[in-house]
């Protein structure tokens, strides 16, 4: 395949959804402040600032200063400017990263606190992106949520914006999704690296993909098993933040391709099923007490329908929407709606349409999902922040679904919308003795301690 070709395959999907693709002859310059960049949550927002961008355009270059990157960020003993290059040829290796100062014409995101023309600025669980300079605290805590949604909501505003000026201010947090800065001081805080227990992740397209991403930059303390049986494909590649060229030169498989991210990063128990969930032994010899959460990424084949069947442990997860959306949707046993609440199984093209927009190819006879880069970045990043607070006492601290709206005629907002129990739903005859014993011994067992929805008490009774 030639570059052009290359190209044209991996930005179809953006092409498809939003009929264009950021101009790729204008460079694009990180500009990283020494103080910021000498932080964990500064390294954070630069990592993934340049892991999105390089899945969007090749046009890229680097004004940081030589730093090491610092723990827990899992690739410590490499220089910042070395992984901003593997970063960069990972995604695209046709890129050419430049180190250099910023030049007439480029399109500067400053990466710090300090006022700029487009300041970018994560720290703890708050995110700034607008003109003039951040007005968030630092976080005394190594949180990798705030940096990673500021770098996030920057790229995708630029993007709505076609690369006009930075407007805003915008301000967010991913604690309790408000449109304002939450001080460290109401937050219950971390382990230094923290243990997330079993994470079973079904399907691992680009959102899957994106949320193993966001936890590891904070932990490898989980053992994953992984449920998939895609290929990587060069139209993957725009929205996994963890799928390489590489991969799909080579035809790897989706389940093995995160297997070696995940190996390479440290996570050291991963275990694979390529069959459908349908089909799945492992799933299908699910016992008692496994796993401890379930981030079920998927919507073919009616998995919901079968993972709801089998009384599931907390799901947490995200999708994307037609509108320039991103949604995380959490899912705890005896208090929560379940997921066929949401998607019911008797219209299963539903689950399809909600997740995310499909789109009619007519001249291959097939439809295919597409989201925009940044939105499948939004929606594994809110699933993990979701994940992190799940392990936090005093959780969940919000409704079991927000979003997060990046269309370019509104500014960057998340809004929540309780998720409640649909009439007649599996979930509505569930007996609650059976849940309790399948969820015994789980990590995040005792969310489902107190509360039990009023038709599953009924069922109990
Ligand atoms: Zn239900």
């Amino acid at each position: 395949m030639d570059e052009i070709g290359w190209y044209q395959k991996r930005n179809d999907r953006s092409l498809r959804y939003a009929g264009r693709v950021l101009p790729q002859d204008r460079s694009i310059l990180l500009r990283l402040s020494p103080e910021y960049g000498a932080r964990f949550d500064g390294q954070v927002a630069i990592l993934v600032a340049t892991n999105l961008l390089a899945r969007m355009t090749p046009c890229i270059a680097f004004d940081v200063p030589e730093v090491d990157l610092v723990a827990p960020l899992p690739w410590t003993g490499t220089t910042l400017r070395q992984r901003l290059i593997e970063v960069t040829s990972a995604a695209d290796p046709s890129a050419v990263p430049e180190f250099r100062a910023a030049r007439d014409h480029d399109y500067i995101l400053y990466l710090g606190q300090e006022a700029s023309v487009a300041t970018v600025h994560g720290s703890g669980w708050n995110a700034y992106v607008g003109t003039g300079a951040s007005p968030l605290p630092v976080s005394g805590t190594t949180n990798p949520i705030g940096p990673s949604l500021a770098a996030t909501t920057a790229i995708a505003r630029l993007f709505a914006l076609q690369m006009g000026a930075m407007d805003g201010p915008h301000l967010l947090n991913a604690f309790d999704w408000q449109s304002k800065p939450v001080r460290d001081e109401r937050t219950p805080p971390f382990d230094l690296s923290p243990r997330l227990g079993s994470l079973w992740v079904v399907g691992l397209g680009s959102v899957g993909t994106a949320v193993l991403y966001f936890l590891t930059l904070l932990t490898r303390r989980f053992a994953a098993t992984l449920f998939d049986m895609d290929f990587v494909k060069v139209e993957n590649l725009d929205r996994s933040p963890i799928f390489t060229a590489l991969d799909a030169h080579s035809r790897l498989s989706k389940v093995d391709a995160t297997e070696l991210y995940l190996q390479a990063v440290g996570v050291k128990r991963v275990a694979k099923e390529g069959e459908p969930l349908d089909q799945s032994q492992i799933w299908f010899a699910r016992e008692a007490g496994t796993p401890d959460l379930l981030i079920s990424a998927a919507n073919e084949r009616n998995v919901r329908y079968i993972i709801e069947k089998s009384t599931p442990p907390l799901q947490i997860y995200g999708t994307t929407g037609a509108n320039w959306e991103a949604s995380v949707i959490r899912h705890i046993p005896l208090v929560d709606a379940c997921s066929c609440c949401l998607f019911p199984p008797d219209t299963p093209q539903a689950a399809t349409v909600c997740a995310t927009e499909t789109f009619a190819q007519p001249a291959m006879g097939e439809s295919v999902d597409a989201a925009l880069p940044f939105l499948s970045f939004a929606a594994g990043l809110m699933a993990a922040a979701e994940i992190l607070k799940a392990g936090l006492s005093g959780y969940p601290f919000t409704s079991n679904r927000t979003t997060l709206y990046t269309h370019p005629t509104v500014s960057p907002r998340f809004i929540s919308t309780p998720v409640g129990q649909r009439e007649a739903c599996l979930c509505g005859s569930r007996n609650a003795a059976i849940s309790r014993r399948m969820i015994e011994g789980t990590k995040y067992q005792s969310l489902s301690a107190n509360g039990v929805t009023s038709k599953l008490r009924a069922t109990a009774q």
